[in-house]
C-alpha cells in the first residue's frame, strides 16, 4: 500500500502526481533474480510510466486496461498499436476502453490481458491496483461496480502463481474500503467453482 501512486513515472519523467514507479521498481527487483515477470495495470488511467520503463525489456510483460487516451489522461499513450519496442516485441498490450465500459466488457478485457500475461511465463504476476475505474470515482473514467473487483480478485486467487499487489489510484473514499475489502477477500478465498466468475 503506497501513496502517491507510481505508474505515471517513467525513466526520466514524472506525471499525474507520481514520482517513483512502485510497480516498476518491484518488477525490476524481482526480474533481477527470478527472470520473467508479468505486470497488469488495472488503474483507470494508462500506465504510461510503466510502459516506458519496460518498453525494451524482454523479461517484463506489461498490459494495461484503461479509459481510452483519445479523450482522457494521459492522452498521448495507451493506444492498442503500442505493443513494445524492438527488443521486446508484443510484450506490451494496451486495452483502451470507452467511457461507457461496465463490468462485463472490463472483465473480458482483463481476461485478455491475463491470458497474454500468463503466456509470457512469469514467475510473479504484479497487479498495479487502481480502484478508480469505479463509476463512483471522481476520476469519472469508466462504469465499474464493486462486483467487477470481486470477480477479478477471484480469478487472481485461483492462479497457481505468486501475485503482488501494488496500490495505484482510487479516490472515492466512500466506496474504496468496500471495493478493496471485496477484492482482497475474493483473492484470498476464491470459490472453488470457476463458473461463479
Ligand atoms: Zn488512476
Amino acid at each position: 500500500m503506497c501513496r502517491p501512486s507510481g505508474h505515471h513515472a517513467g525513466r526520466d519523467f514524472g506525471g499525474g502526481a507520481t514520482y517513483l514507479n512502485n510497480s516498476a521498481i518491484a518488477a525490476r527487483a524481482l526480474s533481477a533474480t527470478l527472470g520473467r515477470i508479468s505486470l497488469i495495470d488495472i488503474d483507470v488511467h494508462h500506465g504510461n510510466g510503466t510502459q516506458d520503463i519496460f518498453w525494451e525489456d524482454p523479461l517484463v510483460f506489461f498490459a494495461s486496461l484503461h479509459r481510452s487516451p483519445a479523450d482522457y489522461y494521459p492522452h498521448l499513450t495507451g493506444f492498442s498499436d503500442e505493443t513494445g519496442g524492438r527488443s521486446a516485441p508484443r510484450l506490451t498490450l494496451n486495452q483502451p476502453l470507452s467511457a461507457e465500459t461496465g463490468d462485463a466488457a472490463y472483465i473480458a478485457a482483463f481476461n485478455t490481458c491475463l491470458e497474454a500475461a500468463l503466456y509470457h511465463g512469469p514467475e510473479v504476476l504484479i497487479i498495479s491496483l487502481g480502484f478508480d475505474p469505479l463509476a463512483s470515482d471522481p476520476a469519472r473514467g469508466l462504469q465499474l461496480t464493486v462486483e467487477a473487483f470481486r470477480k477479478i480478485g477471484e480469478t487472481l486467487g485461483r492462479l497457481d502463481l505468486p501475485v503482488l499487489l501494488i496500490q495505484e489510484g482510487g479516490y472515492d473514499l466512500m466506496s474504496l474500503e468496500k471495493a478493496a475489502t471485496t477484492f482482497l477477500l475474493a483473492l484470498s478465498q476464491p470459490p472453488n467453482d470457476p463458473a461463479c466468475s
